[in-house]
């Protein structure tokens, strides 16, 4: 297993150099204290402590397990100690409004962290990670007593949170779910029911957990618009600050899974326990939402990570590992055989990753941009592009940055050849533990539907257009830039193409309803596909201006560069399959009964 390191110099270029981030800080009220130097501090000591403690304890998860018994579930060893260590350095806070005890700098640099935690350990950043949901639905959605009561503690560490909304009939459909909530005379609920899958529901890593539930009144209507959201805490409160008694909520067991060994995935059985209603009732899938969109961000960052893990493992090994000669002759003759970088094949596979988990990493942190802006801006105009943006964004980071990252993960385990199927340099691991991000949060056909039906095609493509205004005043004003002129060329035309794709569909789906499914996948992946070729065209004016300025880092600048060129001739051409599928319709998909797909038995 290759040692972590946390790619400081990468999150640097594309915060600093690519996006502007000091500047952006500075424009934004509330976000000043966030100079070069203090978030240079805070990455540096968020490295060291995902390098020296999350990144050791990644094998010894996934091996060890979650384990459940009557008493509740324990983490494998040395995760409690690592969040106690979490805990003490105040880093649940960094992100959090000063009013409830967080340190109130900016969302984006909270997801730097998640960044380097979910790289080091995936599945014990899940732990912190949901809390941070359920923190962003207190904030946002809670009464001023629920947030005294349960946001604090949750800002601080000493407790955790979930987010239960998955029962063992609905998980895409949550209009079916059947968990009740009846109203009690102090204003409370007491809440029934089944939930499932649910991340981090139970364990022993902190002394209470705020589940966030999605419930049904019993007058409520049928479907999303009968949905509620309350809180229900594993420890009910004595009133002065403290733990009162359990509440009547408990881990019926932990589910046995593919990857994320290390994070308890519940069946959670909700047996008349007290819960309190979060914001207006019926109302509870907007807020939801709150939640979602956060989480959803929060996943499209276990893309990047996979990406980065498998761009760290297979670098290295590749240099390392001597197989077989150059084909056009010896590259190191003195050794027995050269290093299989030397193939051109094993180098596709290298550029391949490299160039999702560095493009991936500038759309999320263009992203993040949009989410400062969103909460800080005191410009109402500008605070909703943002919203318009990340909303279009959003989809597409969760959907195309998590499949990436399993490719990416996948031919990380293929650089290895054999070694990379062996648990030792947790190669498999990655693809193992990547491959539940394209499930849970939405899955990857929800995502394209999200993208395609609700912010494209029912807006008449606003968000869209946003987005293509600023590739193309992008490709305007480098249209005379001659060191990246093969790239700005191609971007300029699928800018264009992208928003005449869009009105094709839009036009079948206005004779067949089934024309947006049958495209959204497709359509979802053209998206990212041109999204990141314009991250990867402004990478790489970046790193040619830095090189034509004679600045230090040079192979750094030329291998951005190449990257780029990578991407561009290697990987965008993808886009013309995806366009041809789409352009096939929905007729070849939809015509085959359903009951002949499994003839021939
Ligand atoms: C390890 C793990 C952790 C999880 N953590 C949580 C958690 O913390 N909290 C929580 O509430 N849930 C959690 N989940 C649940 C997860 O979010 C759901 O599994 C997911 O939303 C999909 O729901 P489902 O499994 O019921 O699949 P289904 O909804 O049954 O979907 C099955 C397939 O049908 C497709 N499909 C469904 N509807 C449509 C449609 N309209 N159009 C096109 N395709 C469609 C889906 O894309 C999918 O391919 C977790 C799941 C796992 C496995």
């Amino acid at each position: 297993m290759p040692d972590y390191k946390a790619p400081l110099r990468d999150i640097r270029f594309v915060r600093d150099e690519v996006l502007n981030y000091p500047a952006h800080y500075q424009s934004l009220p509330g976000c000043e204290e966030a100079t070069p130097d203090m978030v240079g501090a805070i990455l540096e000591e968020g490295a060291k402590f995902c390098q020296e403690v999350l990144a050791p304890l990644n094998q010894v998860g996934d091996r060890e397990g979650c384990t459940w018994s009557p008493e509740g579930v324990k983490t494998p060893a040395g995760f409690k100690e690592a969040y106690a260590q979490y805990v003490e350095g105040g880093w649940p806070a960094l992100s959090h409004d000063t009013a409830h005890g967080g340190q109130g700098l900016p969302e984006s640099l909270g997801m730097a962290i998640s960044e380097l935690m979910g790289e080091a350990n995936w599945a014990w950043g899940m732990y912190p990670g949901l809390s941070h949901g359920a923190m962003n639905t207190l904030q946002a959605h809670g009464t001023p007593e629920q947030q005294k009561t349960y946001l604090e503690p949750l800002v601080t560490g000493q407790w955790t949170g979930t987010m239960c909304l998955t029962e063992p009939h609905c998980g895409t459909d949550l209009g079916m779910l059947r968990t009740k909530a009846e109203p009690q005379a102090d204003g409370s609920y007491k809440v029934s029911g089944t939930k499932i899958f649910i991340s981090a529901g139970e364990h022993d890593m902190a002394e209470n957990i705020v589940h966030i539930v999605l419930a049904r009144l019993p007058d409520a209507p049928a479907g999303t618009k009968g949905i509620s959201l309350f809180i229900v805490p594993k420890f009910l409160t004595d009133g002065q600050g403290g733990l009162g008694a359990r509440n009547g909520v408990s881990c019926g067991s932990i589910e046995h899974k593919m990857g994320i060994h290390g994070n308890a995935t519940c069946v959670m059985n909700f047996d008349g326990a007290t819960g309190f209603l979060i914001g207006p009732a019926n109302k509870g899938l907007n807020c939801m939402f709150t939640f979602m969109n956060t989480a959803r961000l929060g996943t499209a960052i276990q893309g990047l990570a996979h990406a980065e893990v498998a761009l760290q493992g297979a670098s290295t090994y590749a240099r390392e590992r001597l197989q077989m000669r150059a084909l056009s002759g010896p590259k190191f003759p003195d050794q027995p055989a050269d290093p299989i970088i030397v193939h051109p094949d094993v180098r596709r596979m290298l550029l391949t990753i490299k160039s999702y988990a560095e493009g991936n990493r500038a759309l999320l942190y263009y992203a993040a941009q949009q989410v400062d802006i969103m909460q800080h801006s005191q410009d109402a105009a500008a605070r909703e592009q943002a919203d318009k943006l990340l909303g279009f964004l959003t989809p597409i980071a969760k959907a195309f940055m998590t499949e990436t990252g399993f490719e990416a993960a996948n031919l990380g385990v293929q650089v290895f050849g054999g070694h990379g199927y062996i648990s030792e340099h947790g190669m498999e691991q990655n693809v193992r533990d990547s491959r539940i991000s394209m499930l849970y949060e939405g899955t990857t056909g929800v995502q394209a539907l999200d993208l395609l039906g609700r912010k494209v095609l029912m807006t008449q493509g606003e968000p869209l257009r946003i987005f293509t205004k600023v590739v193309h005043k992008f490709c305007k004003a480098n249209s005379g830039n001659r060191a990246i002129s093969e790239l700005v060329k191609p971007l300029a035309e699928l800018n264009k193409e992208w928003g005449d794709l869009t009105l094709k569909i839009g036009m079948k789906a206005m004779t067949n309803r089934e024309a947006v499914g049958a495209a959204s996948v497709d359509y979802l992946m053209y998206s990212g596909y041109v999204t990141l070729a314009y991250f990867w065209a402004d990478m790489a004016r970046v790193a040619a201006e830095k090189l034509a300025a004679g600045e230090g880092d040079k192979a750094f600048y030329q291998a951005k560069l190449h990257t780029a060129r990578f991407y561009f001739t290697r990987i965008l051409p993808r886009t013309r399959a995806h366009v041809e599928a789409i352009k096939a319709g929905p007729d070849v998909l939809m015509d085959l009964p359903a009951g002949d797909f499994a003839l021939g038995y």
